[in-house]
């Protein structure tokens, strides 16, 4: 009797202790050996060219389509595989071990654009664009930033006004991931923010071909994320139609923080990616370089590298898949910790592939080694998606508001 009381005490906790958080189910397992296995065969052979001659490989993007990586979260009933947050951040750590300048033209797609559009838009929307995005027919983006207002988004100059029962948009944006996918060739296909009144944003699909839309200068010499396409896209009186309002006039800046959740989450994801592969590129190099008749990982400055290294990536990673499995796409309500863990995990990035750097050497300088190509792909997370400063704010915002947060 006490044997099998004790048998039932024990089962739960067994069961409780084989949970995965960073592939809870079999499905985000069946997702986990894809990507690894896309990345070993597609990814990685291709990173440094496409790094050295700043171009977006569009064939690759097209085979991720094929492959259903650029909908995970998107409902089946449009192309997508109906999967949720914690498979985005799978996705793009996966991608981001290996390139992640072309993890960030999916992520733009697929969750700043088709996610977005998918939560918000309407039934006819989701049902007349989904489906070609998702299959990587089209290349989509999404449209804030302008020369004049990054941060300060409310500050934003785009405006749109009625014309009839349609509107009329006029403005810059910059800095737009696919706003391009070669010189000359705009992307089809961009949720695009403009004010609709006193600090009122509303959110529009504007689609390549509608007259006055054109893409402005590349952005070409790029620190990092070379691999993805930075444009700026000029809207000079584009006669947008009343379909193309994405929800309600003046909903636009509800629909922005919305998906900023899972903007953040996934940019802070290449973090963790960034981070992994720098840890793995240090661990090997550190038990093959010899230095005074020893492996170098026998000396404590360079075990220092490599143990901070891991815990930080450790911690990171724990943090934003926790946040990943809280997050429902309608509900939201993860703002602070997918602040918090793309605060923690851009910095624990540029951490770790500085680390690598230095652990490698005068070899870690050079391209052949990947850890220097990280380092710089690194310093985007630091600004995209929201800066640092940005996040620090929003944080200490949120936790006066509403203290109990912390615990
Ligand atoms: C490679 C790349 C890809 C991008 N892709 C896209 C995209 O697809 N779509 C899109 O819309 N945007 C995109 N961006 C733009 C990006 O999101 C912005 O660059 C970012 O939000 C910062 O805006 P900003 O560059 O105008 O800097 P600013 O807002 O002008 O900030 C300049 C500095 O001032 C600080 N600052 C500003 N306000 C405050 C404040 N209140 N308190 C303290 N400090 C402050 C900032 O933190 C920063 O350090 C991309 C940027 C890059 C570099």
């Amino acid at each position: 009797m006490r044997e099998s009381s004790e048998a039932a005490a024990v089962q739960p906790l067994d069961e409780w202790c084989r949970f995965d958080l960073f592939a809870p189910t079999p499905e985000h397992e069946l997702l986990a050996a894809s990507l690894r296995q896309f990345v070993e065969r597609e990814v990685e052979g291709q990173a440094s060219e496409h790094d050295r001659s700043e171009t977006f490989n569009l064939s690759l993007f097209r085979k991720a389509g094929e492959l259903g990586l650029l909908g995970v979260t998107i409902p089946e009933c449009y192309g997508g595989a109906g999967l949720d947050a914690v498979a985005a951040v799978q996705l793009l750590e996966a991608l981001s071990t290996s390139d992640p300048g072309f993890g960030l033209a999916l992520l733009a797609h697929s969750f700043l654009f088709a996610h977005n559009l998918a939560v918000n838009g309407s039934e006819e929307q989701c049902r007349r664009i989904l489906p070609r995005v998702v299959s990587g027919e089209w290349v989509a983006g999404m449209c804030m930033t302008e020369p004049e207002a990054g941060t300060d988004v409310l500050g934003m100059r785009t405006r749109a006004e009625r014309d009839g029962k349609d509107w009329r948009l006029s403005g810059v944006k910059t800095f737009i991931t696919n706003g391009g996918i070669a010189p000359d060739t705009l992307g089809d296909v961009f949720i695009v923010y403009a004010a609709t009144g006193e600090r009122s944003l509303s959110a529009f699909l504007v689609e390549k071909g509608m007259s006055g839309f054109r893409l402005g200068q590349k952005w070409c010499d790029k620190l990092g994320m070379r691999a993805s396409f930075t444009a700026e896209l000029i809207f000079e009186d584009v006669r947008v139609p009343a379909d193309n309002l994405m929800g309600e006039e003046g909903q636009g800046t509800a629909h922005m923080m919305r998906n900023l959740e899972i903007e953040r989450l996934t940019l802070a994801a290449q973090g963790l990616g960034i981070a992994q592969r720098a840890l793995r590129v240090m661990l090997e190099y550190a038990d093959q370089r010899k230095s005074f008749g020893r492996p170098i990982r026998e000396f404590g400055q360079i075990q220092r590298h490599i143990a901070e290294t891991y815990a930080e990536y450790r911690a990171a990673r724990a943090f934003v898949y926790d946040t990943a499995r809280r997050l429902s796409f309608r509900s939201a309500g993860q703002r602070v910790d997918a602040d918090a863990g793309k605060l923690l995990a851009s910095q624990v990035a540029k951490r770790a592939a500085d680390a690598a750097i230095q652990v490698l050497g005068g070899n870690g300088y050079m391209g052949e080694y990947v850890v220097e190509r990280l380092w710089r792909d690194a310093k985007l997370l630091e600004i995209g998606g929201g800066t640092l400063e940005a996040h620090q704010k929003n944080i200490t915002k949120d936790l006066a508001r509403d203290p109990s947060i912390v615990g």
